[in-house]
């Protein structure tokens, strides 16, 4: 019935989430990437100036972050009760379809209203298979349950693989806190000038390389709309870059190192990119929707775009791989 009334809930989902191990690996990931975010604007980004620089890392250290699923229905089931406190069966069917529809409207406006660091009411459901930055709830991230399964997460994967493919993923979404729209919203929602200062002109200088690297990717059988998808553009772009920071901080904190049979001749710096690149391997390279680029140029885009990977691969700057000119 309460998936009628197009509300799975809570109870539905909580039964689809798996075991606790890989919800807590997420956690710790999301953590590191969001530190790789940190890293790039302090260090990385000599383009904005130190008060832009703050006030970014500002907006990230109150980034509320969602991972898996909201612990405290696990510790106590009561306000999970409570939650569903106002569905009751009345006489008739309809009746109790109304008293539904009324709970999940009053759920939906405790999902809007409430924001604290463990928050019970998620804006998706944990049965979303989607990461996700909340425009609507200033750029609150939330990656349920769903979305945290094989191939994507499971105990035992390397974690090499976790950083390149998970990883970036979630540095997708952090980075879209940044991109075209995010970047004028401040911590709390208040906009966030940057009219003020050259940070501004050369984010937009940045912006048009990006489009016109893009744009360069359309061919007779393929189209490519740089401007429509800077949006997703940029979030690869600066989600890969902070998966790779954090992944070296990983290994120079770890002293991990890795070999994978058959490719044993190849470094990590080079496994990193030939993992991040291989999570986008599709049968169907043409199909994308309006925001997205194909994923074959997703792929050439972000790798072209970093100075990291033309180093990892000997890739004389100036060839096809490592272009004078990139956009971060
Ligand atoms: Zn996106």
């Amino acid at each position: 019935m309460l998936a009628k009334s197009g509300e799975p809930g809570l109870p539905i989902d909580l039964l689809v989430t798996q075991s606790h191990y890989v919800f807590v690996k997420a956690k710790v990931l999301t953590s590191e990437i969001s530190n790789g975010v940190r890293v790039a604007v302090l260090l990385k980004a000599d383009w904005m100036d130190r008060a832009k620089q703050n006030a970014a890392v500002d907006k990230l250290n109150h980034t509320l972050r969602m991972v898996g699923y909201p612990e405290e229905f696990l510790r106590n089931w009561t306000i999970l009760d409570q939650l569903y406190a106002k569905i009751e069966l009345k006489r008739t069917f309809t009746e109790t379809l109304r008293t539904i529809d009324q709970s999940n409207s009053w759920i939906n406006l405790q999902k809007l209203l409430i924001r604290t660091r463990n928050n019970p009411y998620y804006p998706t459901d944990l049965t979303s298979a989607n990461a996700e930055m909340i425009r609507y709830r200033n750029y609150d991230l939330v990656i349920p349950a769903a979305y945290l399964q094989p191939p994507i997460l499971y105990a035992g994967n390397l974690d090499i693989v976790n950083y390149a493919r998970l990883g970036a993923s979630i540095g997708h979404e952090f980075i879209h806190g940044f991109d075209i729209f995010g970047k004028d919203v401040g911590k709390v929602g208040k906009p966030l000038s940057w009219r003020t200062n050259v940070t501004q002109s050369n984010y937009n200088a940045r912006k048009y390389t990006l489009v016109d690297l893009y744009n360069s990717f359309s061919s007779p059988i393929n189209s490519v709309d740089g401007q429509r998808t800077l949006n997703e553009n940029i979030a690869d772009n600066g989600g890969i870059r902070a998966a790779y920071l954090a992944f070296h901080n990983f290994m120079s904190r770890t002293g991990y190192r890795i070999k994978l049979p058959g490719l044993e001749e190849m470094n990590e710096d080079q496994l990193f990119w030939l993992v991040a690149a291989q999570k986008s391997c599709t049968r169907h390279p043409k199909l994308a929707d309006p925001e997205h680029a194909p994923l074959r140029f997703r792929v050439l885009g972000t790798l072209m775009n970093n100075p990291d990977f033309g180093s990892a691969y000997n890739c004389p700057l100036g060839s096809p791989m490592n272009p004078w000119i990139k956009a971060w």
